[in-house]
């Protein structure tokens, strides 16, 4: 069977934040000819629009009610530009500024409130319709597509992450203290986790990728076969 005749899948990858789950989800993509779909993007580029339109008090309350009613004016989307794919809200070219402090310490209490997951929940799944996507997040394999074809659940520890995070931060010009990012990390590692609705958790069929001490060519190698087993079930035998 020719790639053109093989069906697509959907690929989910779930994970605690700063994981490396988006890299290796882009690399994934891009490798196998997919479209890459980062859903946090969807949750912090809310969390924006929260902070811009005063609907989060100095004490980090969310405005649930004001925001629920907004929702309908929000319209998020992807661009593909030189640099890589940019998360647009209302066609505004938001990545640089989704990824600040400021929208990272507010995004864990907007991604828990019931009306905003549902409308990007409903989004999420209008672009895996076609299939061919590989979409990151922490309740893609869980809420968003439990018929996923191929699930993965990366982890690694607090401080590889808030490390991979605070490099991140550097190198794109923001500034930042690796205390506050392994503390925003380990804060919104707990409010993913015990949130009513759709809590992280990895799905009884996700693979489990322990990222702390693998190299990134062992990361992509483990992917990559993961995905051409699936690929295989996907189509029976004939692939
Ligand atoms: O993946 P990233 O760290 O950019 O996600 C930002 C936040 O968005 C997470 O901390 C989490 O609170 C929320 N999120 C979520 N569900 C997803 C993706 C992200 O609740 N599928």
């Amino acid at each position: 069977m020719d790639n053109s005749q093989k069906r697509k899948i959907i690929v989910a990858i779930d994970g605690y934040s700063s994981s490396g789950k988006s890299t290796m989800a882009k690399e994934l993509a891009a490798k196998v000819g997919y479209r890459y779909i980062d859903s946090g993007a969807m949750y912090r580029a809310v969390t924006l629009y929260a902070l811009e339109n005063n609907m989060i008090d100095p004490d980090g309350n969310v405005d649930s009610g004001s925001l629920g009613k907004a929702l309908g004016d929000i319209h998020i989307d992807f661009a593909l530009t030189p640099q890589g794919q940019h998360t647009l809200l209302n066609g505004e070219d938001v990545e640089h500024r989704i990824r600040s402090m400021e929208v990272s310490s507010h995004v864990s209490p907007v991604a828990a409130i019931h009306s905003v997951r549902q409308a990007l929940t409903a989004l999420q799944q209008r672009f895996g319709t076609e299939k061919g996507i590989v979409m990151d997040g922490r309740d893609i394999g869980t809420t968003v597509f439990p018929q996923a074809e191929m699930k993965v659940f990366v982890t690694a520890s607090p401080e590889t992450r808030a490390e991979r995070r605070y490099k991140e931060l550097i190198q794109n010009g923001t500034p930042a203290k690796y205390e506050d990012v392994l503390a925003n990390v380990i804060e919104r590692d707990h409010i993913d986790e015990t949130r009513a609705e759709s809590p992280l958790r990895k799905a009884p069929d996700a693979a489990v990728l322990d990222n702390s001490h693998l190299t990134h060519a062992q990361q992509s190698e483990w992917l990559l076969n993961l995905f051409h087993e699936s690929e295989l079930k996907a189509n029976g035998s004939e692939c």
